[in-house]
């Protein structure tokens, strides 16, 4: 009786872990789709200096705007923890997107968030400043895989290579613009429909993966599909329709940071 009891508490707890997987809304997943770490069209130019630490870029604005006091965006939706440094970083930030993806705020003369909240992308995190070891007001920014700074790439574009001083190169911010949270679709055939229901006419068709700006999110028809299940749908900029979240590329049933339509 013991041991028949112990395979039917397995089992059930085998379940609940299918089930649980069941959920997820994606497969393993490449890179958020990264914005600038400053406000929508400020111009700002950037460098990397020989004494700099991993694969970092400081950014100063180049619009003729104020660099000290400007706020500093979320790149990309995640949690924000809140950290301090006298002898380098200052007061600083570091966003965990999940995915072993994490981007770090250097220097920042103040926090606007708590430690450990949840931020969307474009989402003010703090102002910048020169705290720490800095010569001057400049955003230092970082792109980190499980770890180890990457080249910084915004809206898929590689910034590298990297320029040793500043005015040589620009990026404009597209970022906190009201345009939606970019992710990538996945999978081929993807029906964009006039609202979040399967009898809802279709829109257009995405191929394959696919950039697109979600505007909102909201709760539709159950769908599985690809060995998931989810009833949350997205708002798409661009195609004007919704799609199923079991095709946005992002591990959550109900994505972070984008609000409820
Ligand atoms: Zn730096």
């Amino acid at each position: 009786m013991r041991s028949s009891r112990t395979v039917v508490t397995f089992l059930s707890t085998l379940v609940v872990a299918l089930a649980a997987t069941l959920t997820v809304a994606g497969p393993a997943q490449a890179a958020p789709v990264f914005k600038a770490p400053f406000p929508c069209n400020q111009r700002w130019t950037y460098s990397h200096h020989s004494a700099e630490v991993r694969l970092a870029l400081d950014f100063v604005r180049a619009d003729g705007g104020t660099t000290a006091g400007t706020p500093v965006l979320a790149s990309a939706a995640g949690t924000a923890f809140r950290y301090y440094q006298a002898d380098g970083a200052g007061n600083y930030i570091v966003i965990d997107h999940g995915g072993g993806w994490k981007t770090y705020y250097f220097h920042l003369a103040a926090f606007s968030v708590a430690h450990g909240a949840w931020v969307g992308q474009g989402q003010q995190i703090g102002t910048t400043g020169s705290t720490g070891n800095s010569s001057g007001a400049h955003i230092h920014y970082e792109q980190l895989y499980n770890g180890v700074g990457q080249n910084i790439v915004i809206n898929g574009w590689s910034l590298a290579p990297y320029p040793g001083y500043y005015n040589q190169k620009y990026l404009t911010s597209d970022n906190g613009c009201g345009g939606g949270t970019a992710f990538w679709t996945w999978g081929s055939g993807v029906r964009v429909r006039t609202d979040a229901y399967l009898s809802a006419p279709t829109v257009t068709t995405l191929a394959g993966p696919t950039l697109v700006h979600v505007l909102c999110q909201k709760q539709g028809d159950w769908v599985t599909a690809d060995g998931y299940t989810n009833n949350w749908w997205s708002r798409l900029r661009d195609q004007n329709g919704f799609i199923t979240n079991i095709y946005i590329d992002h591990p959550a049933a109900q994505l972070p940071g984008v609000p409820v339509c």
